[in-house]
């Protein structure tokens, strides 16, 4: 099976990182875990969430080219390690980048065919109530990435797909379904067409 980059983008607070961790292994599925130089929060764990990195080395991540984009977004940076992204589509894994829009458009450029879902939840005051429930941020940081939410939301028209977020396994099928639409188109069947010649 040939190997295909998903990004699936959405505002903080949107449920992307609930709906990602849901994404069957079994199924092809393959996380990227990115670096950031946010501070974990309580119950994160550097490997699983994130690679927590100093500002310093993840400039140096930076500057020596180990990262296929990065972006400073709300304070921190965050970006992603390029050699498992690299390595996992040439092992025809689904790869799936859980990243904001500016990182999944530089992405789009040098991967076009990358397949990029929006993810959205059902209102803006939902996302809110999602934000202040979650408890991890305090109100100027809420503010911000509520901020940070209405600038994403023109770009929506950049992305392939938009997902509405109201019920979690809905939202995981939707994006299965996605992907497997997207397997079938014969650009990303070079794979399957070669097998046939040569059966
Ligand atoms: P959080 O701090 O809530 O974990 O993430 C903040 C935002 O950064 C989210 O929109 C998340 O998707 C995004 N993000 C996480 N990792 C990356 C990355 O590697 N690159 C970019 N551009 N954004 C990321």
């Amino acid at each position: 099976m040939d190997g295909m980059l998903v990004i699936i983008s959405g505002p903080s607070g949107s449920g992307k990182g609930t709906v990602v961790k849901q994404l069957n292994p079994d199924n092809g599925y393959a996380l990227s875990i990115s670096v950031t130089t946010r501070k974990p929060r309580e119950g994160e764990q550097h490997g699983r969430d994130y690679f927590f990195t100093a500002e310093e080395d993840f400039h140096t991540m930076r500057q020596e080219n180990n990262l296929l984009e990065h972006f400073f977004y709300v304070g921190n940076y965050y970006g992603t390690p390029r050699k498992y992204v690299e390595e996992q589509i040439a092992e025809g894994k689904i790869v799936v980048l859980e990243i904001e829009v500016n990182g999944a458009l530089q992405v789009k450029e040098k991967f076009p065919s990358a397949v990029l879902i929006f993810l959205m939840p059902p209102t803006h005051s939902e996302l809110e109530n999602r934000l202040k429930k979650r408890g991890t941020e305090d109100a100027g940081t809420i503010e911000a990435r509520l901020k940070q939410a209405l600038e994403e939301v023109p770009l929506i028209h950049r992305y392939n797909y938009l997902v509405i977020n109201d019920v979690i396994p809905e939202a995981v099928a939707k994006i299965d379904a996605i992907v497997a639409a997207e397997r079938m188109k014969p650009t990303r069947c070079a794979a399957k067409i070669q097998d046939f010649l040569r059966s």
